[in-house]
Order: structure tokens, then C-alpha cells, then sequence
């Protein structure tokens, strides 16, 4: 539907999209991640991608994960480090990072900073793959 919607902070100082629901991140027990929401902007039937919001309060990560679909990731709000295979990026607003498939990826807020972020991603998705115990040693050394 046509309209603007804001991005303000809440009562608590999160900041969201006014009239989106807010989601958790991924269901309850089905990765490690901690402290983040999540919010669906853009998900017109006649559209093949999905814009989300997610935000990850201080100290908090998303899933280390991989996948075949690729994701674009603008960051809109705080700062933290982005993991893309072997490397940690530092990221802060406006930065824009993306990911190619099978890449192992993870976000941080940094521990004194929320990291807010829009991700544009398919909506016909494979599922995400985690690392082995040996991968995530490897990769988290
Ligand atoms: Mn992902």
C-alpha cells in the first residue's frame, strides 16, 4: 500500500517502523542468535524479494549461518562487525554489505552501540545451513 511510514525511536530508545509488527528474529530454538527483532516492510505479492528490518541490541549477534540465496544489507543505524567467510568487517550507517552464496555470515552489535539494518533477501529461499562444532571453532577461533 502507498504511504510513509516513520522510523522513530520507541519508549525504550529502540528505534522501529511505526505500524509493522514486530517479530522476533527466527523462531524460538532453531539457531543460536541473541537479541534482535525483526520487522517486514516490503512484501508485495508482486514482488520476488522481501525488505526486512532487523535490530540487534548492544552485545547482541545474529545466527552464523550460510546459504545459496545472497543477501544486500544496508546498515541504516549503530555500528558493530560483519563476519563474511574468514573476514571481520567493522560496519557503522550507510554502509552496505552483501553477501554471496554458501559465504558464512554473522553481524554484532557493537557491546556500547544497537546495530539496525535493512536486508533485501528472496522470497524463494533456501534454508539457512550452520556450522559443524569444528566450522564454528575454525571460523570463531
Ligand atoms: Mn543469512
Amino acid at each position: 500500500m502507498s504511504g510513509v511510514r516513520r522510523f522513530a525511536p520507541d519508549a525504550a530508545g529502540d528505534y522501529r517502523w511505526q505500524a509493522v509488527e514486530v517479530l522476533r528474529y527466527k523462531d524460538e530454538g532453531t539457531a543460536p542468535f541473541r537479541d534482535i527483532t525483526r520487522q517486514v516492510l516490503f512484501a508485495p505479492p508482486d514482488q520476488a524479494s522481501e525488505l526486512r528490518y532487523f535490530e540487534i541490541a548492544p552485545g547482541g549477534h545474529s545466527t552464523l549461518e550460510r546459504h545459496e540465496h545472497t543477501h544486500a544489507v544496508l546498515i541504516l543505524r549503530g555500528r558493530g562487525t560483519v563476519r563474511l567467510g574468514d573476514e571481520i568487517h567493522a560496519i557503522a550507517e550507510r554502509d552496505l554489505v552483501t553477501v554471496d552464496p554458501l559465504t558464512w555470515h554473522q553481524f554484532h552489535a557493537a557491546a556500547d552501540s544497537a546495530l539496525g539494518f535493512l536486508c533485501l533477501v528472496s522470497k524463494e529461499r533456501d534454508r539457512p545451513q550452520l556450522p559443524t562444532p569444528e566450522e564454528a571453532a575454525r571460523l570463531q577461533r
